[in-house]
């Protein structure tokens, strides 16, 4: 296959990628990561005209895509995964694809240390084209496949904040999420899972029920096969045991794991071996499969078809709608747009903290919009209503308010707001005693009907 001839011969460089552009004009031709988004000091960046040359070529821009993003810390094989889905993605038709015994591994750059450590995210400029036999009856028969690299760093909170974003772009845009995880699943990895995807919800134009498709959990290194066995079966073992959702535990990690259970429509978890001495030590190491682990590369074998066999391909979905190519990149555009401005709130120190006063601020909005309100109907100028006339109103003013509560775009996941909501239904039927008995007072007849008024009667 002409790696090269789906692509433009001009490509943008990225920073510090200065000595790529120098190359022969030949080689630039090649197939090559492109680095799409960076984030720069909080910054966000689109590479819109390398995106369009990638997405907007002829053969793929009306085709439904698949979008497979790996993402997760440096250094930790994603690079080096993808190449093998890459190697699959040219030879997928063959039971060799794997590659021979002393082929270097090629592709997205993977060898430790001459790597520039950049928050984004890359993809492969070249689109493969796939035939979807399985959707025969749709008369859809092609589909473009899109391999994506997003990286970032966890280690402060502005590498939190960026790496969030960048995060939350890939889940929105990618029909399967591979979140690479080195040797277990750890509570900060839930949390980050959780800021990202909660970053993601809140910019998507409609929050459904699950807005994001696929999620798996890869965890290379895996020490514990006698626990749970390599693959995916002994994987999902392990992410039951680790998402289930206990009474007497603390309300952070309940939350944490129903958040991440409600956003995804399917989630899975594939536990790798290590790969070997030579492949994570040895800096001569090429990637050539003789010195790879004979465990872990039985385990690719299985692992690479599960996300990329015709029959495995999720098609992107936005608000339940098949996505092309060319609608992709007009997400990108959009998406990067929300990260660039001031409309979201930035998580400070916890996704807690943020989700709490996101909540409160919307029930005092709610509240208020209540209070306005009522007021125009019983407030302290305005004459008696009657007790029926004035439930009628609260039940319709209080619905209304309820609901704008709930349209306002809010951090914290279901079960959270909710209980925000409950606080605010409840603040509301205070308000409306209140009201009423206010309300009461204005009534001379009602009035005249208390002991305390007919007394006074009788003695005048
Ligand atoms: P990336 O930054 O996540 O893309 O990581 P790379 O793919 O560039 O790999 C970083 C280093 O980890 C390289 O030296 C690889 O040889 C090595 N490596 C690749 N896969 C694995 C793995 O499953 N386990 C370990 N321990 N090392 C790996
Ligand atoms: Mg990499």
């Amino acid at each position: 296959m002409d790696l090269g001839k789906n692509i433009s011969p001009t490509p943008q460089p990225t920073e510090g990628s200065q000595e790529k552009d120098v190359k022969p004009v030949e080689e630039k031709k090649v197939a090559r990561p492109i680095q799409i988004v960076q984030a720069n000091e909080h910054n966000f960046e689109l590479n819109a005209t390398a995106l369009e040359e990638v997405l907007l070529q002829k053969h793929v821009k009306d085709l439904n895509v698949v979008v497979v993003s790996v993402a997760g810390a440096f250094r930790k094989g994603k690079s080096f995964l993808l190449d093998f889905m890459l190697r699959y993605m040219h030879n997928r038709d063959k039971d060799s694809w794997i590659g021979g015994n002393d082929e270097p591994l090629t592709g997205f750059t993977w060898r430790g240390g001459c790597e520039r450590e950049t928050t984004g995210i890359q993809v492969w400029s070249e689109v493969f084209v796939v035939e979807n036999y399985f959707n025969l009856l749709l008369m859809n028969f092609q589909v473009a496949v899109l391999l994506v690299d997003t990286q970032g760093a966890f280690d402060s909170q502005s590498t939190i904040k960026d790496s969030a974003t960048v995060f939350a772009l890939s889940t929105m845009t990618s029909s399967v999420q591979v979140y690479n995880l080195s040797s277990n699943i750890q509570e900060d990895d839930l949390q980050h899972l959780q800021l990202f995807t909660e970053y993601g919800r809140l910019a998507m134009e409609e929050v459904s029920e699950k807005p994001f498709q696929s999620l798996m959990f890869l965890i290379r290194d895996w020490c514990f096969p006698y626990e749970y066995c390599y693959g995916m079966k002994g994987g999902n073992e392990f992410l039951d045991k680790r998402l289930q959702v206990k009474h007497n535990q603390h309300e952070e990690l309940q939350n944490v794991r129903n958040h991440i259970q409600h956003c995804f429509s399917n989630i899975n978890c594939f536990l790798l071996p290590h790969p070997g001495l030579k492949v994570a030590t040895n800096p001569k190491f090429d990637g050539r499969l003789r010195d790879i682990n004979e465990e872990f590369k039985k385990e690719l074998a299985q692992l690479v078809p599960l996300l990329l066999a015709p029959s495995q391909l999720v098609e992107k979905e936005i608000g339940g709608n098949k996505v092309t190519c060319k609608d992709l990149l007009e997400y990108f555009k959009a998406y990067i747009k929300i990260y660039q401005g001031e409309e979201l709130p930035h998580p400070k120190t916890m996704l807690q903290a943020t989700a709490e006063a996101n909540n409160l601020t919307a029930v005092a909005g709610a509240k208020d919009l209540y209070s306005k309100k009522m007021e125009q109907v019983c407030g302290g100028d305005k004459p008696y209503v009657a007790p029926g006339d004035l439930k009628r109103c609260h039940e319709e003013i209080r619905d209304y308010s309820v609901s704008y509560f709930r349209s306002v775009k809010k951090m914290g996941g279901k079960e959270f707001c909710q209980r925000y909501q409950n606080q605010l239904e409840s603040e509301l039927e205070e308000t409306y005693t209140n009201l009423s008995k206010q309300n009461d007072g204005k009534n001379i007849f009602y009035a005249a009907r208390t002991p305390a008024t007919l007394f006074a009667v009788m003695f005048i």
